[in-house]
């Protein structure tokens, strides 16, 4: 067979690919269901070639990656992006492999496979990243961390680091990353097209907890990083006693003080202040600050101009499960956790709400949650409780016998502690007039708990 004929039949192929992918799509829309990516999965197996297609149409494409944050980080962009005229893609819900970019992009596609869109925000698995990078360069990739995930999804954290690396491999693409994280900055060193953003000033405490890090030591030496400011994970100002390895220089410095609603953004060119503003911090949590910060430079790169960011941001709503805040009779603060980072950052954020409050943990342990739940002993419950005031825990999922043994274990009170046999159950169980609940999920509880939660709010 001639290579003409070969492309030829890869053309057909894709073209009906298309065809069956926007009939399910419609078929799907008609019975009402919406925001899942069986056509993707669907065209995806008919042709490998379509995604790729499509993709190739795009004019500008933001790819955004990293261990944790992808989803809020792409939220906030795509809210920024959407304030200029153009309409852009996205890939909401967190779908991010193959089939899920695919299922973002079949709705924006003509019977003829043109794109009707040329814009597209789009969160990226770190496993999904190298495969697309292969055959598709996007304008910008921002790594938002590079943390330890599941100890049974991709094993070491070399392994992570090693495919974002390979992804972002190809010269021209602008890199944006992490500079107060070794692991993410690491991927910059000496990398042409590279911008990175960081917390200059933000409020940290000085006493050293008990967390994983992962970035400890330099990846190009071995030796143990040296901290002069931790902020939280392996997060700080860090460098290398052998002088080979140190936090970049901010490209986009943030600035946050302690209670404050606003984040200020410096930007520099050459070691040059350029610009300075502020914008609302609309988000919870210092985990998400950076989120924020990753976004603010993005769209600042994008030449989207600070008066447009700062007007997204106060129409913004966060997604499910990052934090959003349902309030009825009880205040309910939803959150996704999903590896011992993520909940630290969260419990962290939990902290800074004086309040008197309870928390509930959905732990369900099927594919999509991590079948492995030795993780949950990672969490630093223990300094949770030496600073925060909380009367009240809840286990769920199909999992809580586990976690309620990891609150015992930490020196919660036994009668301070509730096994909830059922997820309908949280809502009832946590009901109080004057105590706001957190509500901290794996993945597969939080589609039940987010529909139950709105049930009862407003
Ligand atoms: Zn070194």
């Amino acid at each position: 067979m001639g290579f003409k004929t070969m492309n030829g039949i890869k053309r057909v192929r894709s073209l009906i690919a298309l065809w069956v992918g926007r009939g399910v799509l419609r078929t799907l829309q008609l019975s009402g269901r919406r925001g899942t990516s069986l056509p993707g999965f669907i065209a995806n197996r008919i042709s490998v070639d379509l995604l790729f297609d499509l993709l190739a149409q795009l004019e500008t494409s933001v790819v955004v990656t990293g261990t944790n944050g992808k989803t809020t980080t792409s939220a906030l962009l795509y809210s920024m992006v959407s304030s200029q005229s153009t309409p852009w893609i996205t890939n909401k819900d967190g779908a991010n492999l193959a089939q899920g970019l695919l299922a973002a992009l079949l709705p924006h596609a003509t019977l003829f496979g043109k794109m009707r869109l040329r814009k597209a925000v789009l969160e990226v698995d770190e496993a999904t990243l190298p495969r697309m990078t292969e055959r598709f360069h996007p304008t910008m990739i921002i790594v938002t961390n590079v943390f330890r995930d599941q100890l049974d999804r991709y094993g070491e954290v070399d392994h992570a680091l090693a495919m974002l690396r390979r992804g972002i491999s190809y010269p021209g693409i602008q890199l944006i990353t992490n500079a107060d994280d070794p692991l993410a900055a690491s991927l910059g060193i000496n990398r042409e097209f590279t911008l990175f953003y960081g917390m200059d000033e933000c409020p940290t405490d000085l006493e050293m907890r008990n967390e994983v890090r992962d970035g400890a030591f330099c990846l190009l030496c071995g030796s143990e990083l040296q901290y002069t400011r931790v902020i939280y994970g392996q997060f700080g100002f860090y460098t290398c006693p052998t002088g080979d390895f140190s936090r970049p220089r901010p490209d986009y410095a943030g600035f946050l003080q302690a209670d404050s609603v606003a984040l200020t953004v410096l930007s520099r060119t050459h070691g040059k202040d350029v610009e300075q503003f502020s914008v609302q911090a609309t988000v919870l949590g210092l985990y998400n600050y950076y989120n924020l910060l990753a976004a603010v430079a993005a769209a600042r790169t994008l030449g989207i101009s600070p008066a447009l960011i700062a007007s997204a941001l106060i129409a913004y709503e966060a997604p499910l499960g990052r934090m959003q805040v349902y309030r009825g009779q009880t205040e309910r603060i939803l959150a996704l956790i999903k590896n011992p980072t993520g909940a630290n950052s969260i419990l962290r954020a939990i902290e800074s709400d004086m309040r008197t409050k309870r928390i509930c943990f959905a732990i369900n342990d099927a594919d999509a949650d991590g079948r492995d739940v030795s993780w949950l002993w990672d969490i630093d419950v223990e300094s949770f409780l030496l600073h925060s005031a909380c009367d009240q825990y809840f286990c769920a999922g199909h999992r809580a016998l586990d976690m309620a043994l990891r609150l015992a274990y930490a020196g919660v009170p036994r009668d301070q502690i509730h096994i909830l046999h059922s997820l309908e159950e949280v809502v009832f169980a946590t009901q109080s007039e004057d105590t706001p609940v957190y509500v901290l999920s794996t993945y597969t509880a939080l589609y039940p708990l987010g529909t139950y939660l709105r049930e009862v709010s407003s």
